[in-house]
């Protein structure tokens, strides 16, 4: 997400004063009384200011996305960055200093034009000071949205229409593998809070549907009771996104988890998914299944519903993965809410 740059609140007045004086000066050429030029000019110093300063943070409010508006995801992810609340609080105090600096404008405008001309330059500079002090007010607003600005740089960018099924599994059980050999070209790496290597996001089309395979290095890679409530947060985020959850076992168990503490796995975050799960055996290619293993693997196998048993780095299975992975239907939220609406047409 682009949000605007911000300015510090030295930058913010240097520029407006800057610009009042540049305004001011080219009255002084002007032809009028004396006094009255006098008057002028610092009245137009004190309205350019203003004006400038407003344009500004105007420009703040108006290229920042309502939030509200956008994607239940992206309200997650933002909250789980930055904070919502922060982020709305100091949207809120920007606007706040828009309306000061409105009413200041009037306010020293009329009172400089009323005024006797020796007190103009007085009324000029007490509206400086008062410009001033809105601003400073405002200087950890500013800084929060720089902040937000510099978190929210590389969110990831989801694709809404498309089908998101999410992958789960220890490290090193063949997820990255899996996805980039499941999808077309280099996979898009965003930021994601609580994971070092970001999120990766690969994609394919089948049928004029687009699918997109979401992997998540240090979230879905480890046991939830771990997991602080903002790290639980992070990981809810993405299952509001989840039409799907690829979960990979690593039957060779050279991933370094046992094959029990995997299914261990498998059942937290059954308990925080409600998307319905594709079950992987990956590694069969050294997992001894045909050979002393195949006992020991197959308890595991039996334990889930119709897995499938593949290679990732050798191509074996990826055709059913994606012959699956084409049945997974949208799970669509706003839709439910859609028939709740029309059951309760009915009732009138
Ligand atoms: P991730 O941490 O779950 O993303 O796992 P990676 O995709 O990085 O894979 C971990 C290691 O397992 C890498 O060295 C892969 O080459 C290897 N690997 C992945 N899938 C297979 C497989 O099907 N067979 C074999 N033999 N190795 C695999």
């Amino acid at each position: 997400m682009m949000l605007p740059t911000i300015p510090t609140p030295d930058e913010l007045l240097d520029k407006g004063f800057r610009r009042g004086k540049k305004a001011a000066d080219l009255r002084r050429g002007e032809k009028m009384p004396k006094r009255l030029k006098g008057k002028r000019i610092e009245e137009t110093r004190v309205i350019t200011a203003c004006q400038v300063i407003k344009d500004r943070l105007k420009m703040i409010l108006d290229r920042t996305p309502e939030i509200e508006e956008l994607p239940e995801f992206y309200q997650d992810y933002i909250d789980i960055t930055v904070g919502v609340d922060d982020f709305k609080q100091a949207l809120g105090a920007v606007n706040w200093a828009y309306g000061i600096i409105t009413q200041l404008e009037k306010e020293y405008g009329a009172k400089i034009r009323k005024a006797p001309s020796e007190r103009a330059t007085g009324l000029r500079k007490q509206a400086y000071g008062r410009i001033s002090s809105v601003v400073h007010k405002i200087e950890k607003d500013l800084d929060f949205l720089d902040f937000a600005k510099q978190s929210l740089r590389n969110m990831p960018t989801v694709d809404f229409d498309a089908i998101s099924i999410v992958i789960a599994g220890f490290p090193n059980v063949g997820k990255s593998t899996l996805l980039t050999h499941i999808t077309d070209a280099e996979p898009q790496v965003a930021n994601y809070p609580f994971t070092t290597k970001g999120i990766q996001i690969g994609h394919f089309e089948k049928r004029w549907q687009h699918y997109q395979i979401i992997d998540t290095p240090g979230l879905l890679d480890r046991p939830i009771g771990d997991m602080n409530d903002i790290e639980l947060n992070a990981m809810v985020a993405l299952e509001h996104l989840a039409d799907a959850i690829l979960f990979i076992f690593d039957a060779s168990e050279t991933c370094g988890y046992a094959l029990e503490n995997q299914y261990n796995l498998l059942e937290e975050i059954k308990n925080v998914f409600d998307a319905p799960i594709i079950y992987l055996f990956n590694k069969m290619d050294i997992s001894d299944y045909d050979g002393a293993r195949h006992d020991y693997v197959q308890e595991y196998i039996d334990k889930t519903e119709n897995p499938l048993l593949i290679s990732a780095a050798e191509g074996e299975g990826l055709e059913e993965i994606i012959q699956l992975i084409q049945q997974v239907e949208k799970r669509e939220i706003a839709e439910e809410d859609e028939d709740e609406y029309e059951d309760d047409e009915n009732y009138f």
